[in-house]
C-alpha cells in the first residue's frame, strides 16, 4: 500500500469516526444514565421460579404456553407444551408463526404487532435490542425509528450493512408509554429469543443497551462492568454496549460505544465470520 493509500484509508477511518460519534478527544465519560442505568428489580430466572410451572431451571425454562388445557397430556404442563413446540420449530419462518399465535409474548399494550426480528437467517453476528417502540410496532420491524437510524450509522462505520446481520429485540412487541420492559415480560419471552438465537447459530452477539445485556447474561451487573469484554453464551461470544437511545440522550457514551463496535468488527473478522464484510479501513 503506498503512503497516499494509507493517508486516505485513515482519512476515511476518521471521517467515519466523527460522522458518527463525538470527535476523538470528547472524554469525560459520566455514569450510565436513561433507561440503560436502570437496574433491574429481579433476574428473569427469579421471577419465572416464582410465576410458573416452568421455575426450576432458571432462564431457559419457559413459560407455560397458551393452549387449551384439553389439547395437553394429563402429566404435561404448559411449560412442557411450550418448550416441546419451541423444539419443534426447525426454521425462522415456524417460529414466526408460533409466536405470532403466542398471547404470552404479548405486553399490556393491546393491539400491538409481532417485531419478530428481522435480516441474515445465517448471520454470524446478531444484534439484540431491548423491545419495539412506535415506529416498530407500525413497520413490524426492529430499529426502524430514530435509534434505528443511529444503529444504522454505526454499522456503516465499520462497514456492516444491516442486510448481512441480524436483529432482533428481546420483547417482541411494544411496551406501553415506551417504558422498560419488566423482568416477568422478559423471563415470558426469552425462551422464544433463544431459540431464535439457537437457529441462527450467530458466532457474535452484540447486546444493545442494559436490558438486553441483563436479560441475556442473566445478572444484574452494570452496563459499564459488561462491556469490554467477550461473554461465552449459548455457544456465541456476546459483546455489550451501549443502547443506540442513551447515546441519543448522551453524547459522552458515543466514545466508548465506537471502541466496542470495532473491537466487535475485529472480533468478526478474527473468527472468520461470514458474509465477509468490507475492510472496515476502505473508505
Ligand atoms: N429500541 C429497541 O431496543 N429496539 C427496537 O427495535 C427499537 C428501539
Amino acid at each position: 500500500m503506498t503512503p497516499e493509500e494509507l493517508f486516505k484509508k485513515v482519512e476515511a477511518f476518521l471521517k467515519a469516526q466523527h460522522e458518527v460519534y463525538a470527535p476523538v478527544g470528547d472524554i469525560p465519560l459520566p455514569a450510565v444514565t436513561g433507561s440503560a442505568a436502570l437496574p433491574l428489580q429481579e433476574s428473569p430466572a427469579k421471577i419465572v421460579a416464582s410465576g410458573n410451572p416452568a421455575a426450576a431451571a432458571g432462564s431457559s425454562q419457559p413459560n407455560p404456553v397458551d393452549a387449551s388445557p384439553d389439547q395437553q397430556h394429563p402429566t404435561e404442563t404448559k411449560a412442557d407444551t411450550l418448550i416441546q413446540s419451541l423444539q419443534d420449530c426447525k426454521t425462522l419462518d415456524a417460529l414466526r408463526e408460533l409466536c405470532e399465535a403466542a398471547a404470552v409474548l404479548r405486553t399490556d399494550l393491546t393491539g400491538t404487532r409481532l417485531v419478530f426480528g428481522k435480516g441474515n437467517p445465517k448471520a454470524d453476528l446478531m444484534l439484540i435490542g431491548e423491545a419495539p417502540g412506535a415506529k416498530e410496532d407500525e413497520l413490524g420491524e426492529p430499529f426502524v425509528g430514530a435509534s434505528g437510524n443511529l444503529l444504522t450509522k454505526i454499522l456503516a462505520a465499520i462497514k456492516v450493512d444491516r442486510s448481512q446481520i441480524y436483529i432482533a429485540n428481546i420483547l417482541k412487541h411494544r411496551p406501553p408509554d415506551n417504558r422498560n420492559p419488566t423482568a416477568e415480560e422478559r423471563a415470558r419471552s426469552l425462551p422464544f429469543l433463544e431459540r431464535q438465537i439457537d437457529l441462527i447459530q450467530p458466532k457474535l452477539i452484540l447486546c444493545l443497551g442494559l436490558i438486553s445485556a441483563q436479560t441475556l447474561l442473566n445478572t444484574t451487573t452494570a452496563l459499564k462492568d459488561m462491556r469490554g469484554t467477550f461473554h461465552p453464551y449459548r455457544g456465541a461470544e456476546l459483546m455489550v454496549t451501549y443502547h443506540p437511545a442513551a447515546l441519543l440522550r448522551n453524547k459522552h457514551l458515543k466514545r466508548d460505544t465506537w471502541e466496542d463496535v470495532q473491537k466487535l468488527r475485529q472480533r468478526y473478522d478474527i473468527l472468520g465470520c461470514e458474509p465477509v464484510l468490507l475492510p472496515y479501513l476502505q473508505s
